[in-house]
């Protein structure tokens, strides 16, 4: 028997519970396919730790959430709490904090179309015949969002807004290696995104990936600059395997590929950082809580099942049963499955509740 893993819960707002209560039966089941055991432990967090004692991350969370061997989160925030100072806002006073405390460095984030979900993507059928399959990695921590100096106000007679991009050398090696290791984990291809023809923080990430290229002789490596990959991304999508890109350009091209992937519900993220030997990370759909939605029982749990499913692959090293889980989602796809954002009205679908598409995972789990 492999040892217990700790995964800290952290639900959230909205349709956080229920998304993620399908996320964990469908962890249940794994459990029991591939022998392996999970210790859980539920904590606030966001707009209901807020209610409960007045701030969006609890000491009790963090606490739990450092003892965890990783975290899976649904979602934060809604129309409640929108009134609160920005800070202390679900999203700003949980998920902020959790990245930076953490130092969760990788932002993974899959955008998969499916073939039977070509229909649900704003792109022309021609364009994506048969899907794409493409994993972004994002640097999370460093560049414009974080580097000081940060000014806002007068200046020599002037108004002026000033950010700071700046990366260092050992933050883009990290992350190379990561998405190194993550192309060589699948089709053997990564396309580093970046604006060197302008930028010095983008001539010295060229650097660094040409360097570390040699150490990963069963990668094919490529660079593209940042506007042409927002035009490739909707252009032919499928071209690419790996995408890996500093902070900035990966929060735009990562919205952009969702978008083109179809339905956010299906979108799942990781957050990630080194433990020692291990990785630790922060595992989360891409969507929101959608409040439109919340407690009406239709929203779609797949994004919440894939993320959980990304955590036994990085977290645990888990590949099998990870393997499982991507493949019984795809299986109740196929298979006609659909909760109401995927539908399309083809002959076929079967509109399932957001329980009854746990179901059909958990039946096509093996
Ligand atoms: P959203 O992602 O919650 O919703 C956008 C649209 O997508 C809505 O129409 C929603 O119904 C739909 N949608 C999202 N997930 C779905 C799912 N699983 N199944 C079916 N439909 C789904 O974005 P928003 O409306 O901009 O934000 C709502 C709240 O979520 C805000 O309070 C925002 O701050 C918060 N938010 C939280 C996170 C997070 O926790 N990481 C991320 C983004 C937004």
């Amino acid at each position: 028997m492999k040892e217990t893993r700790r995964v800290a819960v952290l639900a959230g707002d909205g349709i956080g519970p229920e998304v993620m209560r399908e996320a964990l039966r469908v962890l249940d089941a794994a459990e029991k396919c591939y022998g392996f055991r999970t210790e859980r432990m539920e904590y606030d967090v966001g707009g209901a730790a807020i209610d409960a004692c007045g701030r969006a991350l609890p000491e009790q969370t963090l606490r739990g959430c450092e003892a965890a061997d990783a975290i899976l989160f649904g979602s934060v925030g809604g129309p409640k709490w929108d009134s609160l100072p920005l800070d202390e806002r679900p999203e700003r006073g949980a998920l902020l904090p959790l990245r930076r405390h953490f130092d969760l460095f990788a932002n993974l984030r899959p955008g998969v179309c499916l073939p039977e979900l070509i229909a649900a993507s704003p792109l022309k059928e021609n364009l994506i015949t048969g899907g794409f399959d493409i994993l972004c990695v994002r640097e999370l921590t460093g560049g414009m969002y974080f580097g000081q100096p940060k000014f806002y106000g007068e200046r020599d007679g002037e108004i002026i807004g000033l950010d700071t991009l700046i990366y260092r050398r050992s933050e883009v090696e990290r992350i190379a290696h990561l998405a190194f290791r993550a192309a060589a984990g699948r089709r053997g291809k990564l396309c580093s995104v970046d604006k060197a023809n302008v930028l010095s923080s983008s001539v010295m990430w060229r650097d660094v990936f040409n360097e570390i290229a040699s150490q990963y002789p069963q990668v094919q490596l490529s660079h593209m600059y940042v506007d042409n990959a927002a035009m490739q991304l909707v252009r032919n999508p499928g071209q690419f395997d790996v995408i890996v890109t500093e902070n900035t350009f990966g929060d735009i091209l990562t919205d952009e590929m969702a978008m083109v992937c179809g339905s956010l519900g299906m979108l799942p993220s990781a957050s990630l950082c080194s433990r020692g030997e291990k990785t630790f990370g922060l595992y989360e759909p891409s969507g929101g809580s959608a409040p439109d939605i919340a407690g009406k029982g239709i929203a779609n749990p797949i994004a919440q099942i894939l993320s959980m499913g990304m955590m036994l692959r990085y977290s645990f090293g888990y590949i099998e049963p990870a393997d499982a889980v991507d493949a019984a989602v795809r299986a109740a796809i196929a298979a006609g499955f659909r909760t109401r954002d995927l539908a399309t009205g083809a002959v076929g679908e079967q509109i399932v509740t957001t329980s009854g598409m746990g179901d059909a995972v958990i039946s096509l789990l093996h």
